[in-house]
């Protein structure tokens, strides 16, 4: 049995440890906390060893009638891996506690690509990742691109990917972040830093990326062009992605039109948090122009990298072959709509 410590119990580090519980071959070690917050409070309800991020500030748990297990230190020593959750740059900060003890660790999208020996997406480069000591679960909006780009190049190849990513100003609990109500060009150099990230993932891809912020938490949306090496109709690639099981092609029937209502049928079916792992690809919007295929697909921010956390951890410690890793990831969740 693994033993899976989470470093920074936010909006990712929240889901991965009750992502991690759920499989039948990894355990939580605990989760590590800077403050005695309503995340704190939840986490010792759950039952999770909880330890203090920052060792000065453990009195404030103390202070506010919350049990610790340990320091960090005490967690990374406990653990087979850690999944370091912690806002972006703080990864890159914690990478010498975790070399200290030779404790492997997976870090997230916020960090720069060089924090890892390798990026990940399970669908696209798992092998990467097996003998490294560090792996990077690239971003949200990455392993959306990634999981759609896989099928895609294996099946027709890829001459060239144009996206416009439509991007939530912030996520529901993100009080102070915005815009309010405006509609930015963000970044406004052109291409954003999305396509090289994908990069990292396929580094011979031709892509380039625009990004555009609103005033919208749920959900990000693309609008994505990939100009393919054979013309397969419209028909045949809807079937090709209907295939993967983290990419669920919104039937025109369900009447969904929009986020809102994406995730209204995510709480509606029962889902942890209404949390949609998959990619959203709206089934009418997949079209062809010659080898032009058009679609949009939305991506929810807060989740869609949680299988791939999970995933990272059977990678990274060599305890199952990708599509074994992926099956019971996805079995244990729900992924597949
Ligand atoms: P978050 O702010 O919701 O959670 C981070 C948690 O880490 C907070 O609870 C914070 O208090 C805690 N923390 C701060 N400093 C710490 C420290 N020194 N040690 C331990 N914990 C510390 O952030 P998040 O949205 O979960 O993002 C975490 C990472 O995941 C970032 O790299 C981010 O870019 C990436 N990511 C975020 C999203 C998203 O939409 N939220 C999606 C994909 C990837």
């Amino acid at each position: 049995m693994l033993q899976v410590g989470v470093n920074g119990y936010g909006t990712i580090g929240k889901r991965v440890a009750d992502a991690v519980e759920a499989q039948p071959d990894m355990t939580l070690a605990g989760v590590a906390k800077t403050r005695p917050n309503y995340e704190a409070e939840a986490a010792v309800r759950k039952g999770y060893p909880l330890y203090a991020a920052i060792p000065d500030r453990a009195d404030r748990f103390h202070d506010a009638g919350v049990d610790l297990a340990g320091d960090v230190e005490d967690l990374v020593i406990k653990s087979n891996v850690v999944v370091d959750t912690t806002p972006s740059g703080i990864g890159a900060a914690n990478r010498e506690l975790y070399d200290r003890y030779d404790t492997p660790a997976i870090f997230q999208g916020g960090e720069d690509a060089d924090v890892a020996d390798t990026s990940f997406v399970a669908r696209a480069n798992y092998d990467d990742a097996e003998g490294a000591q560090f792996v990077r679960v690239v971003s949200c909006n990455t392993t959306g691109l990634s999981r759609l780009l896989a099928p895609l190049r294996e099946e027709y190849g890829v001459e060239k990917a144009r996206v416009t990513l439509v991007r939530r100003g912030g996520d529901p609990g993100q009080t102070s972040r915005g815009p309010i109500n405006d509609i930015l060009p963000d970044p406004v150099e052109i291409p954003s830093h999305h396509g090289p990230d994908v990069q990292t993932i396929f580094p011979d891809l031709a892509i380039d990326t625009l990004g555009v912020k609103v005033p919208a938490t749920l959900m990000h949306l693309h609008s994505v062009n990939v100009t393919l090496e054979s013309a397969p109709d419209a028909e045949e690639v809807r079937r090709l992605l209907s295939e993967e099981p983290r990419l669920f092609v919104v039937p025109e029937v369900a009447r969904i039109d929009g986020t809102g209502k994406l995730k209204e049928f995510a709480m509606d079916t029962g889902r942890p948090r209404g949390d949609l792992w998959e990619n959203c690809i709206w089934e009418r919007s997949i079209s062809m122009e010659g080898r032009d295929l058009y679609l949009f697909q939305s991506i929810h921010q807060e989740s869609d990298v949680i299988p791939e956390n999970v995933d990272a951890v059977r990678a990274i410690t060599g305890t199952a072959e990708q599509a074994e890793s992926m099956a019971i990831t996805d079995d244990r969740l729900g992924v597949g709509l």
